[in-house]
């Protein structure tokens, strides 16, 4: 099958780039998941959205997409470090006195659940970290074998000097150069007296006696090092080299440095064709995070309850999720985005204007002569520049941009400014399909602005609705206003607003 044509920002050669798979109709595509010892917050969301999104297109395409998004659930230490520091999932463990595991289970469920609410699809496998210690544990004797580690003491170490005798890939993706590799570096000094070089990591750590997430291995009673994991399980389900590896910009270093490291110690390959890095949501003007802030102390994060509730101190209103994953939208992957709440109300009102333009042009029937004109050529090529829009580089906004041009023509129709004889039905039609795949099956977003909710259960929702402003249109015919006045009255009790228009009653909650 033919696909177009799509060009995509490669972080790892800061170029955009023709995209071209290494299979014409398979995608392998990996993006690293959550540390599942804390509660998701928006920032994370923002980047597995944004992914999301990503791999709707590429499905949109054509592609048939397998789709790797791990779970960390051990090996992540504290600090960021990579030997010494407490594992985050153990560490949340001890404190609130419950088994690493159901820690791993209540943050992984919440994360999903909240995923759920944003409507992103589910990734195609979902690996866990501790669900492939063997993996990892054999990628570290391959990297051993070939000679790019080294064992001290229990521990094995990436040694990124033999590397750097061999290849200049290391500090390719960062842009960081050797003296800045060393300073950025953190690490404690129990272990840093260990490694043969400050840049060296760790790939498999020894565990303390009071460490209780570990296993056997050739080398001592350990665990993982955090890079290892991504580079064994993409290994596994995508191949030695696979085409699109994702994650938040935070994590080019070192995270995906180390990994790149790791591939090319294990099979001399580097493992990725086209490096994706979502950049960060911002609150404040500083990043999204839930360490605290080193002045303040305070931190700087918001979780997605917060929004929906209502209840952040940041926040007038409630916002849905669907207005929230239309906020995101509206922002290029590739740049930061700040949140706010004017930023949101704005973001409301967008979301609906779509959202209404799009049930216009699935309840309104073609009313036109079936001839076409100048319109149908203009409101054609903004539908094409949508497509070239989410092909150069996944630009949601500018795509975003076009329907709202489109949009603007829908209401002209609908208000009678414009002429429905102008637009011929090839285009109505048109117009109804691209709306509906970019809105649902693209942008991923849902119809909720009646309040409806999700899938089954909006639809029943909106069905009883037109049930009850049928009947009370009926009772009021019969002049039995009383009844008609208790649909009202009883409605509004429920938060339900009633609108008479000159086009019928419409609903709204709240
Ligand atoms: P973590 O659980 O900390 O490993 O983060 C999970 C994902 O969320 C990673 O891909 C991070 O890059 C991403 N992330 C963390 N903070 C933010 C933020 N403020 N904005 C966007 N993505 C973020
Ligand atoms: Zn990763």
């Amino acid at each position: 099958m033919e696909h177009k044509e799509l060009f995509i920002y490669n972080s790892f050669t800061r170029s955009k780039e023709k995209f071209t798979p290494i299979d014409p109709d398979r995608i392998g595509m990996y993006v690293c998941g959550p540390t599942v010892y804390s509660d998701v917050h928006l920032g994370n969301c923002r980047t597995f959205i944004s992914f999301d999104i990503i791999y709707r297109y590429l499905m949109h395409l054509g592609y048939k997409v397998r789709y790797v998004r791990n779970i960390t659930d051990v090996g992540h230490l504290e600090n960021d470090v990579d030997t010494g520091g407490e594992d985050k999932v153990a560490k949340k463990a001890r404190l609130e006195q419950l088994e690493p595991m159901e820690i791993v289970q209540r943050y992984t469920n919440g994360f999903h659940d909240v995923l759920k609410q944003f409507n992103t699809l589910n990734p195609s496998i979902e690996p866990t970290a501790t669900g492939h210690i063997i993996e990892q544990i054999e990628m570290v004797q391959q990297i051993l074998d070939n000679g790019f580690a080294y064992e001290k003491n229990g521990s094995v170490y990436f040694d990124t000097q033999k590397l750097n005798a061999t290849s200049d890939i290391y500090g390719t993706l960062s842009g960081k150069v050797q003296d800045d590799l060393l300073t950025e570096t953190r690490d404690d000094l129990k272990n840093q007296s260990e490694k043969n070089h400050p840049s060296d990591f760790a790939i498999w750590v020894k565990a303390e006696p009071k460490h209780i997430m570990k296993w056997e291995s050739p080398w001592s009673l350990g665990f993982p090092g955090w890079h290892l994991e991504c580079s064994a399980m993409s290994t596994k389900y995508l191949g030695k080299t696979f085409d699109i590896h994702g994650g938040g910009m935070d994590l080019q270093f070192p995270h995906h440095e180390n990994e790149i490291a790791q591939n090319m110690g294990a099979c001399n390959c580097a493992p990725v064709n086209y490096w994706m890095h979502a950049n960060m949501l911002l609150m404040n003007g500083r990043k999204m995070s839930k360490s605290p802030d080193p002045i303040t102390g305070l931190s700087n994060s918001i979780s997605p309850e917060e929004l929906f509730e209502g209840t952040s101190p940041h926040m007038s209103k409630p916002y849905s999720p669907m207005i929230v994953r239309f906020f995101m939208l509206q922002t290029h992957y590739h740049s930061t985005l700040d949140l706010s709440d004017k930023a949101l109300l704005a973001a409301e009102k967008g979301y609906h204007r779509l959202m209404d333009a799009n049930r216009v042009l699935t309840d309104l029937a073609y009313g036109g002569n079936d001839q076409s004109s100048e319109e149908d050529v203009e409101i054609n090529k903004l539908l094409d520049q949508a497509y070239e829009d989410m092909s150069n580089d996944f630009n949601c906004p500018q795509a975003l941009s076009r329907l709202f041009m489109v949009a603007t023509k829908i209401n002209a129709i609908k208000n009678g400014q414009l002429d429905f004889n102008l637009v011929s039905r090839t285009t109505w039609e048109r117009m109804q399909t691209t709306f509906h795949n970019f809105i649902f099956e693209i942008f991923g977003l849902k119809d909720d602005s009646h309040g409806g909710g999700n899938g089954a259960n909006g639809e029943v929702l909106d069905g009883l609705m037109k049930l009850l402003i049928d009947i009370r249109q009926d009772v009021r015919a019969k002049k039995d206003f009383e009844t008609s006045d208790k649909i009202r009255d009883t409605l509004k009790e429920l938060n339900v607003i009633l609108k008479d228009g000159k086009d019928g009653t419409d609903w709204s909650i709240g």
